[in-house]
């Protein structure tokens, strides 16, 4: 991006297993360091496992001289667990957190203190005041358990009139529904900061998977495009990043205040995006 014109970008990690995933994680964050990210996010795993592995993970890229915002769900939790973590983030030098509720893991029944993100937003501010910068989820193609998009609008406006700062969106490939999203929010009066996420097409697999989990639409004519690479996962990634370069710009050029990466703890096709801004 040039200089003159500068807006934030940011990149997504999730907590890596192993010492061999870790050392993987720190090279793959240097390589990206040379982007000057605004800051990196750490994925956070409702009641599960990697809940520490955030935290680790979150301190390994604060030593590499990165802000780092972990991300944090409510789901499943009380609140003396994220008061316990607030507090040791904000002891860490952690400035931001994107706030979540979460998705409930297969098998845990109780669903904790917090049912909402707005909740949380709420009880992050009621105990830390205004120390942290709050990130929460926002969903231009709508949230898939949403009743019906006016409800999922009028659930965004609840969270922001909780405290949050600004949002990250989930990712879409289809520039109108974040246009639509950001007039919609402002005519409830909700202006504050929507960074697109952005996630790189370079695997139809894992694309269709994660878009089948979290609701984000791959539009006909790209998925038909994309499989009539069949097994060439090379000519597949070159499109597929071509695509996305493409949204970026028109994203920027629609008055995105900022991109995020969702990077897959990968650098080659998120240095590719950068570089191609
Ligand atoms: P909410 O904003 O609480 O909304 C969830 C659903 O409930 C929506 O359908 C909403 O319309 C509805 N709703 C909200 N309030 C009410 C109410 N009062 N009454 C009735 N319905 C209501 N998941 C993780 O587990 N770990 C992560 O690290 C993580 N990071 C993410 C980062 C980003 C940028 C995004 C976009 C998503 C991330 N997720 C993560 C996924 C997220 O946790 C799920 O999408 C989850 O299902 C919803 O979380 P939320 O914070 O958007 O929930």
């Amino acid at each position: 991006m040039a200089s003159r014109d500068r807006r934030a970008i940011s990149f997504e990690f999730f907590p890596p297993r192993g010492e061999e995933g870790r050392e993987k994680l720190m090279e793959v964050a240097k390589k990206l360091q040379q982007c000057q990210p605004e800051y990196v996010s750490v994925t956070f795993g409702a009641g599960g496992s990697t809940q520490q592995g955030t935290l680790e993970t979150v301190l390994d890229l604060m030593r590499s001289g990165f802000a780092v915002a972990p991300h944090l769900s409510c789901i499943g939790s009380t609140r003396s667990s994220i008061t316990a973590l607030l507090d040791q983030y904000r002891q860490a030098g952690v400035q931001r957190i994107v706030a979540l509720r979460g998705d409930m893991p297969s098998g845990m029944r109780d669903a904790g203190d917090l049912h909402y993100a707005n909740e949380l937003v709420a009880f992050i501010r009621q105990h830390s005041g205004d120390y942290f910068h709050i990130e929460v989820a926002a969903y231009p193609e709508f949230h898939p358990q949403a009743t019906s998009a006016t409800a999922d609008l009028d659930n965004f406006a609840r969270k922001v009139a909780a405290g949050a700062n600004s949002a990250i969106t989930q990712y879409f490939y289809n520039v109108d529904a974040y246009s639509r999203f950001i007039e919609a929010i402002a005519a409830r009066g909700v202006t504050l900061p929507v960074i697109p996420g952005v996630m790189p097409i370079t695997n139809l697999t894992n694309l269709a998977r994660f878009s089948a989990m979290c609701g984000a639409e791959i539009p006909r004519w790209l998925r038909l495009r994309l499989e009539a690479f069949g097994g060439d996962a090379e000519g597949l990634r070159e499109f597929g990043l071509e695509v996305t370069a493409k949204l970026c710009q028109q994203l920027l050029q629609a008055g995105a205040p900022g991109l995020h990466f969702y990077t897959m703890n990968q650098s080659a096709a998120t240095l590719r995006l950068w570089q191609s801004l």
